[in-house]
């Protein structure tokens, strides 16, 4: 039996990795986290009996207690109760579906006990980066990815050499807003923003997908999974979401994964990797896709990209200024405190006065954060 933990288990990916645990009959789950849907971690302490569950709030924490009080459950709360879940001994991967910044301690936490991370998080790899993969390198752990982008780049290296990659070719599909110009933008509401084309994920993913500061999020963490420049990252938007990412290499060849938009898929990879098992679902069907379209993406309308690289190529701290600021600038716009096109005003503020520190600690990485969300609460 493999054992898993899961930190944010009752969101987009934390559910779908329990469906991919169902759907195979091999992994047991002995650790859970999530934030405050007590609720469904509820149910989920009841089917998967896990011998830890964390909730964010000690309030949560306590009413759980009460509720699954019949079970064999402990409950902890904040941050001990999430590196808890992490380092259970009895477990080989932890899946990281818990969504932000707030990954980075337990992640780093994981990585020192040995744990190999599946790794959803990706505002953990783009803040710590510097500290994350070496640490991994150190503990001899795997960071397997589970965004579908990464996951595609990961098959398309299968049998190559990776000295031999010549560039990482990263597809997006342009979000709800593909082809519009910035005047266009201006009264866009949270339901608008909400809709993707093609993918059913958490708020915040969403949001980030719209604005395609995923997409540069994603540049960050292909540079860090797969050391490479950023400059070495083509963003190719390509908006069926059939190719989910290729690799371009020396000689020219082009590799690709293809496939229908099913994050089980880049889940149930992660968890066991390198072997591939059966997935039930939807199969591309070649007779009836006519056709796959390319586009290059418009970095000036969607220039939260464009800050992207900038703060992938420059490294050090001004990542995580530029994924505080929109973590920060995100939230309130779910809120309706902010307006659709601050988001990446609010970013691109907090980047201008930023002095970046080169290699900053993981302390410095939270004081950063700190810095980024003071500036942006006195903005008016
Ligand atoms: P989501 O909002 O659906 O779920 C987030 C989970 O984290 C929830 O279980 C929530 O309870 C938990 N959480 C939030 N704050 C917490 C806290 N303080 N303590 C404990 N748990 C907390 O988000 P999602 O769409 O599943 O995304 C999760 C991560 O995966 C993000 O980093 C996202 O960028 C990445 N990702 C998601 C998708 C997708 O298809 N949803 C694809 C690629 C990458
Ligand atoms: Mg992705």
């Amino acid at each position: 039996m493999k054992k898993i933990a899961i930190l944010g288990s009752t969101g987009s990916i934390g559910t779908q990795t329990l469906e991919v645990v169902r759907e195979n009959k091999d992994i047991e789950v002995p650790g859970l986290a999530a934030g405050s849907n007590i609720e469904l971690l509820e149910e989920q302490i009841r089917e998967f009996r896990p011998r830890l569950a964390a909730v964010w709030s000690e309030e949560k924490a306590k009413e759980l207690r009460t509720r699954v009080s019949d079970t064999d459950t402990k409950v902890l709360s904040g941050m001990d109760g999430l590196i808890a879940v992490s380092v259970m001994e009895e477990t080989e991967i932890l899946v990281t579906a818990i969504v932000g910044m707030i990954g980075i301690r337990p992640t780093i936490e994981a990585i020192k006990a040995g744990k190999d991370i599946a790794l959803a998080n990706k505002e953990t790899l783009v803040t710590a980066g510097h500290l994350i993969m070496p640490l991994a390198k150190e503990k001899n752990v795997s960071i397997l990815p589970v965004d579908s982008e990464h996951s595609a780049i990961l098959q398309s290296l299968q049998g190559n050499d990776r000295k031999q990659v010549h560039k990482i070719l990263l597809t997006a599909s342009g979000g709800p807003f593909r082809g519009k110009k910035q005047e266009e933008l201006l009264n866009i509401r949270v339901e608008d923003a909400l809709k993707h084309p093609n993918w059913a994920m958490g708020q915040k993913i969403t949001i980030d997908s719209s604005t395609m500061v995923n997409k540069g999020l994603e540049v960050i963490e292909a540079k860090w999974l797969f050391d490479v420049d950023v400059d070495q990252i083509q963003v190719v938007v390509q908006p069926q979401s059939i190719i989910h990412s290729m690799v371009e290499y020396m000689d020219g060849a082009v590799m690709a994964q293809l496939g229908t938009p099913d994050m089980k898929l880049p889940i149930q990879y992660a968890l066991y990797y390198p072997e591939r098992r059966y997935l039930p679902g939807e199969r591309l069907d070649f007779w009836k896709l006519s056709k796959i379209e390319f586009e290059k993406p418009d970095m000036e309308t969607f220039y939260g990209l464009k800050l992207a690289y900038q703060a992938g190529r420059a490294g050090g701290s001004l990542p995580t200024v530029f994924n505080a600021a929109n973590e920060l600038a995100v939230s309130k716009f779910l809120n309706r405190e902010v307006k659709y096109l601050e988001i990446i005003e609010i970013i691109e503020d907090c980047m201008s006065v930023h002095q970046n520190i080169l290699s900053p600690t993981l302390e410095e990485i939270l004081e950063t954060e700190a810095a980024t969300y003071e500036r942006i609460e006195s903005r008016r």
